[in-house]
């Protein structure tokens, strides 16, 4: 909401114009009551929220997490929407969860949970209403379920309701390298602002998943010096540079880096929370949110940061950055790579025809530049940090769209 408020203060927005997009327009509660494997009826608690549908259709994912409450949803409806219009793709933000542990589910109880969350919110989703995706602790197998549950209660075949599915029932192409491609322009794009070339430049990543891992990778393809890599097992240090396709094979062959160090590859660090203060010209977090905060922000040595993870730096960090000077690609620029790519699972699902993934990744190239550059124009003229220029660029659509349909009443 900070980061919101400074950028409308930025725009002049009127009292009337900030009250129509900031509150997210609908959030529903259900009860799902689900048959357990051994005859007991058991019920959790599900939500959707749309938090804005000016611009298109909702589009966000669905969390299941012990965590999850309506509060949270609501956060994280309101940054989708937020990060479709900084993209510039023609959706609104959502967001869903169910309050649940999934690993103490079967296979089974998770397949009736999921088809009755879609079902209970049949009325919201939609392909022109809201389209759901994966997030944390949900898959395309889940995805598959929510489109195979609502084509059936539509009795048509309706993939288009949700992205993120399997590639043999209507997933994209690009899906799983989409977020580190997106950075990996995005961080391009920085860098050849500040006249400087990818190649030879220093690198720590913080996160070897889905993200860190493949934008470790692509950043290593591009000629940048991955000195750090960490995950939930430690962090690894090598200040002649980690081989990153090794790590990636080591990783995917334990399921993580941990032990990593006994390949020599690199060192394990004392504390982790050092890969944030080496002396790297790139910074990309890309695991948790608020890692950098005002505790370390002032120790950090990179000149760029790519936020690959959603909210890794919080406000004070962010003011300390801004006074040392640091470019922060700002995680809704960032990391719109994953979104992107669903939109285009959205587009090729209603033309009913798939393009390859060189056709994906060179669209993604093309949105992500030109999001990039209208951030940093914005950031420019108004000489603000970039996330406010990303935040201002990205409420100014919401809220020309939002003015242009007037109000129903
Ligand atoms: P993931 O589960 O695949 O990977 C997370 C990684 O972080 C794992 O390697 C894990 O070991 C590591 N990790 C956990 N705790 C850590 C710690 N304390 N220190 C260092 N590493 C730690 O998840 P992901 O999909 O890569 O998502 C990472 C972040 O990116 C999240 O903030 C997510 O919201 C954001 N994001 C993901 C996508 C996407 O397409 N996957 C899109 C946008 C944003």
């Amino acid at each position: 909401m900070k980061q919101f408020d400074q950028a409308a203060a930025l725009l002049k927005l009127t009292a009337s114009q900030t009250a129509m997009i900031k509150q997210p327009r609908k959030c529903v509660e259900v009860t799902l009551p689900i048959r357990m494997d051994d005859g007991t009826i058991k019920t959790f608690t599900g939500y959707r929220v749309q938090h804005n549908i000016a611009r298109g259709p909702a589009k966000g994912g669905v969390r299941y997490h012990p965590n999850v409450s309506l509060d949270e949803v609501k956060a994280l409806s309101f940054w989708m929407t937020f990060k479709c219009a900084v993209a510039n793709i023609p959706m609104g933000g959502g967001k869903g969860g169910i309050i649940v542990d999934p690993q103490k589910l079967s296979h089974g109880e998770l397949e009736r949970l999921s088809r009755r969350y879609f079902s209970e919110l049949e009325e919201m989703f939609g392909p022109d209403r809201d389209v759901p995706a994966p997030d944390v602790n949900t898959n395309p197998q889940i995805m598959a379920w929510f489109m195979d549950t609502y084509s059936m209660h539509k009795r048509e075949h309706l993939p288009a309701v949700v992205t993120g599915k399997p590639l043999e029932i209507g997933g994209s192409k690009g899906r799983v390298l989409a977020t580190s491609l997106g950075l990996l322009f995005a961080t391009r794009r920085a860098v050849a602002a500040n006249g400087e070339k990818m190649a030879g430049l220093t690198v720590a990543v913080q996160g070897f998943g889905n993200v860190g891992g493949n934008a470790a990778v692509l950043l290593h393809q591009d000629g940048c010096k991955i000195l750090a890599i960490s995950d939930q097992y430690g962090a690894f240090h090598n200040p002649d540079g980690i081989n990153v396709p090794e790590a990636m094979k080591y990783a995917e062959k334990n399921n993580g880096l941990k032990g990593f160090e006994s390949t020599k590859l690199a060192k394990k660090m004392a504390d982790p929370m050092e890969l944030l203060e080496l002396k790297v010209e790139i910074l990309a977090p890309c695991a948790l949110e608020l890692q950098l905060t005002k505790a370390n922000a002032n120790k950090v040595k990179a000149r760029y940061i790519a936020e690959g993870a959603n909210g890794p730096c919080d406000s004070d960090a962010d003011e300390i950055f801004n006074k040392k000077g640091i470019f922060v690609i700002p995680d809704i620029l960032c990391n719109a790579g994953g979104v992107v790519v669903s939109y285009f699972e959205w587009v090729q699902n209603r033309m009913g025809y798939y393009w390859s993934v060189d056709r994906i990744n060179r669209e993604l190239e093309d949105v992500m530049n030109i999001a990039f550059d209208a951030v940093y124009e914005t950031q420019l003229q108004y000489n603000c940090p970039m996330r406010v220029a990303a935040f201002a660029v990205a409420i100014k659509r919401v809220s020309v769209a939002s003015e242009m349909r007037g109000l129903y009443a």
